[in-house]
């Protein structure tokens, strides 16, 4: 199809973002009060002041204008790690998105016990971040189109993929496969949650299995992977849907960089594991900033259900984004001044 590639990415694209639309779904009780900042392994909760210090770049950002700009970095177009509920005000229609499967509760089966035990876990984490578990699920409509959108919240115990994760995202695929409708699935994950042990890698192939459902009732699966989607979540429905879109910067794998380097005792290629080197060998399809994300899932959305793609992406913001990433023109010499010279040179 037209157009379908790398479009719309470059740090030249800072200069587009809108601030995120008001939703009522959002409430206090799943606004952080202290930002988790999860350089991928280390957790840090900082205290909530009034700058936050980039991991990318390392510069001072205002809080306030952070935020604005969707959690990306406004020097350096670093993509931080968004909540899932604030994921949702972003990608769709204000207030049209419904909350489904909220019946799941997590169970602690093994009774794993780590520095805490595992129930006492679960319990302090939903009582942390308002949230059951570590995926939200619901319908919504994106630009007007109805769609199934799970969203994965990284603030749960790392995103960790436990049994209600997994069932949520099953649930959501024969959901989107009985309504007819596109499943965008938002993955941002540690990878398969210890705790349950045997229980969350089975959820691997429910999971794909759903998706396979989904697929052969001629439905449309969307996987957007950002910063960071690894294990087992990588190896399933996160890897398997129609259209791959990686946010800029994110970590895309199943084991961590340096696992592999230790493992094969070599030097890993430069940007290895990350959007950009994965879509060059082809990994996924393309890859879309945050503040084009919601513009980019509608004309999937449009093209999946045979709407006009057009209608649901208006070209003439894109082209604004794209300007400031393309080198000026030179500007050519006024065409009359060369011939007034020469004549001055016959004379
Ligand atoms: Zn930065």
């Amino acid at each position: 199809m037209p157009g379908f590639g790398a479009v719309g990415y470059g740090p030249g694209g800072a200069g587009r973002y809108r601030a995120p639309p008001e939703n009522p779904n959002v409430t206090d009780a799943t606004e952080p009060k202290t930002m988790a900042w999860t350089r991928f392994g280390k957790k840090k909760d900082m205290p909530g002041g009034l700058w936050i210090k980039c991991e990318s770049c390392g510069g001072m950002l205002f809080r306030k204008e952070f935020e604005q700009k969707q959690r990306v970095c406004g020097s350096c177009g670093y993509h931080f790690t968004l909540p899932g509920r604030e994921r949702i005000a972003l990608t769709a229609d204000p207030g049209s998105f419904q909350e489904r499967f909220t019946e799941l509760m997590p169970a602690d089966r093994l009774g794993f016990n780590d520095k805490v035990p595992y129930d006492q876990k679960l319990a302090q984490t939903q009582q942390k971040t308002g949230e059951t578990d570590a995926l939200i699920a619901g319908t919504a409509t994106i630009k007007g189109i109805p769609c199934v959108l799970a969203v994965m919240n990284f603030q749960f115990l790392g995103g960790s993929m436990g049994m209600v994760v997994g069932e949520k995202v099953a649930r959501a695929a024969e959901l989107a496969a009985e309504l007819g409708q596109p499943l965008i699935l938002f993955a941002c994950s540690g990878g398969a949650r210890m705790h349950e042990g045997a229980v969350s890698l089975m959820q691997m192939a429910k999971t794909c299995g759903a998706l396979a459902l989904l697929n052969r009732k001629g439905g449309v699966s969307i996987s957007v992977m950002t910063h960071p989607t690894t294990g087992g979540v990588t190896a399933s429905f996160a890897s398997v849907c129609d259209f791959l879109i990686g946010e800029p910067g994110a970590l895309i794998g199943f084991a961590g960089p340096r696992v592999i380097a230790t493992t094969i005792k070599k030097e890993l290629p430069k940007g290895f594991q990350r959007s950009e080197f994965l879509l060059e060998k082809g990994q996924i399809d393309r890859i879309v900033l945050r503040a084009q994300m919601r513009d980019e899932l509608a004309r999937l959305l449009a093209y999946a259900t045979g709407r006009d793609p057009v209608a649901a992406f208006k070209p003439a913001p894109a082209a604004a984004v794209e300007a400031p990433s393309v080198a000026e023109p030179i500007p050519e010499p006024p065409a009359e001044k060369p011939k007034r010279a020469r004549k001055a040179k016959k004379d």
